[in-house]
């Protein structure tokens, strides 16, 4: 029995290197850019630092615990404090994903949060999806900053940086990554032709409370 197989994460460490390879194929990652992490009980999985989609390995993930200790070998991805806060803090997210995606980074320059312009908006957990302010790349405070953004959301930019998007799992994260950016296209879209409307309270109250008996259990 091979470790991987006893460890019994071939899996999600297959998972995570398709998860790379899909947001590559869609454009919403180029190169090293972006990472995933997926939660594993006390420890959690996060893809290597520096390594393009198409070089991944299963057997390169990296094993990480909650103090931030590597568990086996390899260099983490250097967001890995980001993954490792969200998957803390919130006891419901199973997955983490990442991306330097262009209409999200786009927005994200100019640090201008996404309002309720379109009802699927609500995907994202709320009325908005938020965007963090600029903070250098793979620290403590862009960790703060961006928990601080996913309050009550499941997705937010990261001032001149890119998105991030949560889900209870893998699939779920990759699912409103690719949600988060056609948004972001949509809104980049629609301020070239003039001011979007933007929906009011209670009719994101409505689309919200109906979100909750929407599809078939990818919405926590
Ligand atoms: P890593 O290759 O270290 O994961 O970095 C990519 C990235 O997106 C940094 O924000
Ligand atoms: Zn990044």
């Amino acid at each position: 029995m091979t470790e991987l197989s006893a460890s019994g994460q071939v899996g999600s460490r297959q998972a995570m290197v398709q998860a790379m390879q899909r947001l590559a194929a869609l454009g919403l990652n180029r190169g090293s850019s972006g990472n995933v992490s997926v939660r594993r009980g006390e420890t959690f999985l996060v893809t290597p630092s520096g390594v393009a989609a198409e070089d991944l390995l299963p057997q390169a993930m990296v094993e990480m615990d909650f103090n931030g200790a590597v568990l086996g070998d390899g260099k983490p991805s250097s967001e890995w404090r980001f993954h490792r806060d969200i998957l803390a803090a919130r006891p419901e997210v199973g997955a983490v994903v990442h991306t330097h995606s262009r209409y999200a980074t786009t927005l994200a320059c100019l640090q201008r949060e996404v309002p309720a312009f379109h009802y699927m908006i609500a995907a994202a957990g709320g009325d908005s999806i938020r965007c963090a302010p600029y903070a250098l790349f793979g620290t403590q405070e862009l960790s703060g900053v961006a928990l601080a953004a996913l309050q009550d959301r499941r997705a937010c930019l990261l001032g001149n940086h890119g998105m991030i998007a949560v889900g209870g799992d893998l699939d779920a994260a990759l699912a409103l990554a690719v949600e988060v950016e056609s948004l972001c296209a949509q809104y980049w879209s629609a301020l070239q032709l003039g001011q979007p409307q933007i929906l009011s309270d209670a009719q994101m109250q409505d689309v919200l409370e109906k979100f909750k008996g929407y599809g078939a259990g990818n919405r926590q």
